[in-house]
């Protein structure tokens, strides 16, 4: 039977106000897991002076990876690193790093280890993620979360305390995967490591939208970006909201019929913090009354947007008409955490040399299968829209 693989990166079932908790006056996150991208915990990041001894590396060592494999079998393990170092080959020669971007990967039996076991043939490939993200304070005086990545890449000379490694990925075992150097050809069921892999690191890299139902994951009502709360949140306590924020993604969404940029629907959105304070006796109270505000009106309309085909898309550095943004995925009614937004439009892009980041990936086809048939763009895997998205994000 053919399946396609789930990428569930940024999927969740977590209610994240209920779990932030913020320490320090800089707000960073670790987020422990690759196929959870929602459960997070507050790191105190204060800010740190660069070491000279990370400002120059050789140009092969700009992709650092620990790798772990969880099984007896030498040559599979040796495939799925070599997997991994392919693709981080890729990444390297296509984008510009100046500090190394280091990844902790693993890959075992998420059924026997997690007990994390495949339901009606769906397993679960793997993902990808931030190890860590990082709220500072954008060009244009909004703060955005960025991953770790991307900050290393900044030239602070006062730059927050980083975690040990940038992108955390973990690979399921169980899954059918092809891989590069094969003796046999790919399956219909099986996937292309390399393919999921890639995949996978650019959304590590920052290919990611905040927007989501951060009070109904499963049957959203309404979109924002992430709800900033201080504080330790406890269910029958007060809280304080400082609003909601975007991450460096969203700041370049754009609404495609009218050119409006998302970012200006999230101000709005935050002038519930003006209007209505910033103290709530509850979670819950704030719920209610955010609900019922004018404000989230405009949630409402985001979440109708971010399922109508077309509607939204990426619109990079130095484009000014929305018909040069990439169009992002918004075919999906209902919304769908972890696959609407944060990917290229299915349809569009599928048979382009785009083809890397759509939401789902047909098994049975190799990487050079889609490549063939995206045209054998002379730059690689990495299509010159999915290169456009990069460079604006740094
Ligand atoms: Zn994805």
């Amino acid at each position: 039977m053919k399946h396609s693989l789930i990428f569930i990166t940024i999927s969740t079932f977590l209610a994240t106000i209920i779990l932030t908790h913020q320490t320090s006056s800089i707000k960073c996150f670790d987020h422990p897991n690759p196929l959870n991208f929602h459960q997070k915990i507050p790191v105190n990041c204060e800010f740190a002076t660069r070491s000279l001894k990370t400002k120059r590396k050789s140009s092969n060592d700009k992709f650092q990876i620990k790798f772990t494999c969880g099984m007896d079998d030498k040559k599979l393990c040796d495939k799925v690193q070599k997997g991994f170092e392919s693709a981080g080959q890729i990444i390297t020669s296509t984008i510009s790093i100046e500090i190394p971007i280091t990844i902790d990967a693993s890959f075992y039996d998420f059924c026997k280890t997690d007990n994390q076991c495949s339901i009606d043939n769906n397993v679960v490939a793997g993902g990808a993620n931030p190890a860590r993200t990082i709220a500072l304070m954008d060009e244009d005086g909004v703060e955005r979360y960025y991953p770790q990545a991307l900050v290393k890449q900044l030239p602070f000379e006062h730059h927050p305390n980083f975690g040990p490694f940038d992108i955390l990925a973990k690979f399921n075992s169980e899954a059918d995967y092809w891989f590069e150097g094969d003796d046999s050809q790919i399956k219909p069921e099986q996937a292309d490591f390399q393919l999921v892999v890639l995949h996978e690191l650019v959304h590590g890299l920052g290919f990611y939208s905040s927007w989501n139902d951060f009070f109904d994951f499963v049957n959203p009502k309404g979109l924002t970006p992430i709800p900033s709360v201080e504080g330790e949140v406890k269910e029958n306590m007060e809280m304080i909201f400082n609003g909601f924020i975007e991450n460096i993604f969203d700041k370049y969404l754009v609404i495609l019929s009218s050119g409006e940029h998302a970012s200006n629907i999230t101000t709005i959105i935050n002038t519930i913090v003006n209007e209505k304070g910033k103290f709530y006796e509850t979670p819950k109270d704030f719920i209610v009354k955010f609900k019922s505000s004018p404000q989230y009106l405009q949630s409402q309309i985001m979440l109708q947007t971010a399922t109508t085909p077309f509607a939204l898309g990426f619109l990079p550095k130095n484009a000014n008409s929305p018909s040069e943004a990439i169009v992002l995925e918004t075919t999906l009614n209902p919304y769908q955490t972890g696959s609407s937004l944060g990917h290229v439009d299915y349809k569009t892009y599928v048979n382009t040399s785009d083809f890397l980041m759509t939401y789902k990936q047909d098994s049975g086809l190799t990487l050079g299968d889609f490549m063939s048939i995206g045209g054998n763009y002379t730059g690689g895997p990495i299509g010159p829209r999915l290169r456009q998205v990069l460079k604006t994000l740094g």
